[in-house]
């Protein structure tokens, strides 16, 4: 955790009787406390309350920070969209409240499944996640799809509801891009959800990258 004092000028003038202007007080507040538990809030109202994770509005924050790091650094970015499959049978099966802890869980895996101190793991909205990759290329996105296959795949969630045998598998989209062109931040998300039903219409529990054309 970083410290730093954070100082409030304010000054304020001094009159006498004729309202001719005798002083000027300075005051320096020291505003430290209310300064750090301000920012404790601000980093709160980004964090999905059920898993831990970035939520929808953290998410749409390092989104935009994100692309626009990418568009003056010139380096490619990967978006990748997670939908946990056939969750609603769990949840019918095993009840809300297990369906709850199964999120927990996958959010905890999905965690482990980035590599970078700059990728994001965020919330998108009910049992879909998203990771944002700075930096990463078409074989990055493989290599990090990979790995949330294999960790959901070791984490083995049980999940034997609805004429699904055996653990909780979920689905990848993934959508490339060097953002110099003419696309926006909308457009990635937009190629990556393409590539995430493409996933489902495959038969889920795999990754299906977005092509350029
Ligand atoms: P698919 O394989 O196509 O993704 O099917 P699915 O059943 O996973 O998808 P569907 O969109 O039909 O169902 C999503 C379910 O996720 C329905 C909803 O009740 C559940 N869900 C969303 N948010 C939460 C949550 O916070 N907790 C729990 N327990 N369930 C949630
Ligand atoms: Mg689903
Ligand atoms: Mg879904």
């Amino acid at each position: 955790l970083e410290f730093r004092r954070v100082l409030f000028r304010s000054a304020g003038p001094i009159y006498d009787d004729n309202g001719a202007l005798l002083a000027v007080v300075e005051t320096l507040r020291d505003i430290s406390v209310q300064k750090r538990s301000q920012t404790a809030l601000e980093r709160l109202a980004s964090v999905d309350g059920l898993t831990g994770v970035l939520n929808r509005r953290g998410f749409d924050e390092q989104m935009a920070l994100e692309w626009s790091r990418a568009r003056s650094n010139g380096l490619p970015i990967t978006l990748l969209m997670i939908d946990v499959d056939n969750f609603k049978s769990f949840n019918d099966h095993y009840g809300h409240p297990m369906g709850d802890e199964c999120l927990r869980t996958v959010a905890r895996v999905l965690g482990e499944a980035v590599l970078r101190p700059n990728d994001i793991v965020a919330r998108y909205g009910g049992e879909e996640f998203a990771f944002i990759l700075p930096g990463a290329d078409a074989t990055g996105a493989d290599v990090v799809a990979t790995r949330i296959r294999t960790l959901m795949a070791e984490a083995a969630i049980p999940h034997s509801a609805g004429g699904i045998e055996g653990h909780v598998t979920v689905s990848v989209g993934g959508a490339t891009v060097m953002p110099h062109t003419e696309a926006s931040a909308l457009d990635l998300i937009c190629h990556a959800d393409a590539a995430l039903y493409q996933a489902k219409s495959s038969g889920r529990n795999c990754f299906v990258a977005w092509q350029q054309c």
